[in-house]
């Protein structure tokens, strides 16, 4: 079902193991145009636009995008205790990693009367973005909620999509999760068109100053294209998954967790690293047994057999390590004997989960980690979302008289060196008499 790929014996010195390894058909470029159109769009047509877009993609038509005040309370409601639970739980391990992740102003004295503070300072007003396509990603909620509002962001807007079931109006569960946090300004707006809402202030939704969460093609192109128009987190788009996995891997395990992620989308990758043709061959029998047993088996089969998945051998950990290296997957299992000394050499990726009791599933909903996370191999330069995400920092610069005085000449100097003489004379201009 999963093509092969094997890197046995290959020359490591010559091979680009990140050309080697499969990798989503996920062009931003070619939907570049498309997106262009929708943002421009909702940026001169705003509301009608917005409209339009639901009825062409949504199949459905909004009145008013703004969810009614108390539609999340009733939601909350009408909520499986159940479901209720989950949700409660996976609040309360978001916050404890959330605090701990809070970081604090640094202040340097740099002699008498000079001093330089790092001040943390939230975002004022972010747009939470949280998908509802293919499945209505309540959890995804929780993950942008939270660290913004322990970052201590003032302002928060949520979008979904509008969900023909429903009449139109987001799904219920995430509304429900509206609730517990108490977000009240919900929109239901999808894809493309919510950032473009969100980037350039549409109706009752006033512009925002930072956009985060994931998304399809769609709204993590239009992420792109709207950068600097707005603050991004990552392009967090379809989900990934690379196990690294040696002889000692369970393969009931490895195969679930590959099934896993390739339920949320056709574009989803899931690659195996391993140095064991027998387990290699172990999964291949479980992806048989087990994706026909689940429920969404197009999109999981669809998935799992393009070219963007696939089991890749190696002739050991060492260039298994290289190849996930290269990879930088938005999320990373280690199923091998020594898990963690493995991990603790893992450079890129969005998320590592370590050993056979860390499955992905249990990131994507509660293990207090956050489930938004760079794909397409951004992990080589960005980071999952957090606290910092919704921070900036300022520094403070506080100097007397005195303390300006020592440095006085220095930038007279260098002010001089660089052809900038008013820069020198604004500094001159206190000490003359
Ligand atoms: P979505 O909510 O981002 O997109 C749905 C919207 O796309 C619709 O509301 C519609 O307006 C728009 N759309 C549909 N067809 C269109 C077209 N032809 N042209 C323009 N716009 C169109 O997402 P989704 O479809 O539910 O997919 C969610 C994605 O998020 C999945 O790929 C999943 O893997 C990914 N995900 C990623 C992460 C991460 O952190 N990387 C986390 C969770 C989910």
């Amino acid at each position: 079902m999963i093509q092969r790929i094997d890197l046995r014996g290959a020359d490591r010195t010559a091979v680009d193991y990140r050309a080697a390894v499969p990798r989503a058909d996920f062009d931003v470029e070619a939907a570049v145009p498309a997106v262009h159109a929708i943002c421009e769009a909702v940026r001169t047509r705003g509301l009608d636009a917005i409209r339009e877009y639901g009825e062409r993609f949504d199949g459905v038509t909004v009145d008013d995008i703004r969810v009614p005040p108390g539609a999340t309370a009733e939601a909350l409601e009408q909520l499986d205790p159940a479901i209720r639970a989950g949700l409660e739980e996976s609040i309360r391990r978001l916050r404890l990693t959330c605090a701990n992740e809070l970081e604090h102003d640094a202040v340097t004295d740099l002699g008498p009367g000079a001093r330089v503070t790092h001040r943390k300072v939230p975002v004022d007003r972010v747009g939470l973005y949280v998908p509802g396509g293919l499945a209505p990603l309540v959890s995804s909620v929780l993950m942008n909620v939270v660290p913004a509002q322990t970052a201590g962001v003032r302002s928060i807007a949520l979008s979904s999509p509008p969900q023909r079931e429903f009449g139109g109006q987001v799904h219920p569960t995430i509304l429900a999760a509206c609730a517990l946090l108490g977000v009240e300004e919900v929109y239901a707006v999808g894809g493309a068109q919510a950032i473009a809402m969100f980037a350039y202030g549409v109706g009752s939704c006033a512009k925002v100053d930072l956009v985060t969460g994931p998304g399809n093609i769609y709204t993590v192109t239009a992420k792109r294209l709207l950068k600097g128009q707005v603050g991004i987190d990552s392009e967090a788009g379809p989900t990934e998954i690379a196990i690294l996995a040696d002889d000692t891997a369970e393969a009931a395990y490895v195969a679930a967790d590959l099934v896993s992620q390739a339920e949320h989308d056709p574009l989803a990758a899931a690659v195996l690293v391993t140095t064991s043709e027998r387990l290699a061959d172990d999964v291949d029998a479980e992806l048989d047994k087990q994706v026909s047993a689940t429920k969404h088996v197009e999109r999981i089969r669809t998935a799992l057999t393009g070219n963007q998945s696939g089991i890749v051998l190696v002739d050991d950990l060492e260039q298994g390590l290289d190849v996930v290296n290269a990879y930088a997957a938005e999320h990373l299992e280690i199923h091998t004997a020594d898990a963690s000394s493995y991990a603790a050499r893992v450079r890129n990726a969005g998320a590592i989960f370590v050993g056979q009791h860390a499955p992905v599933s249990l990131g994507d909903y509660c293990a207090g980690s956050n489930h938004v996370l760079p794909t397409a191999g951004c992990a080589c330069h960005s980071s999952g979302l957090s606290v910092r995400a919704f921070t900036k920092s300022v520094h403070v610069v506080d100097y007397s008289r005195d303390a300006l005085a020592e440095v006085a000449d220095h930038v007279v100097t260098l002010a001089n060196a660089e052809d900038l003489p008013g820069h020198g004379a604004a500094v001159s201009v206190r000490f003359q008499q």
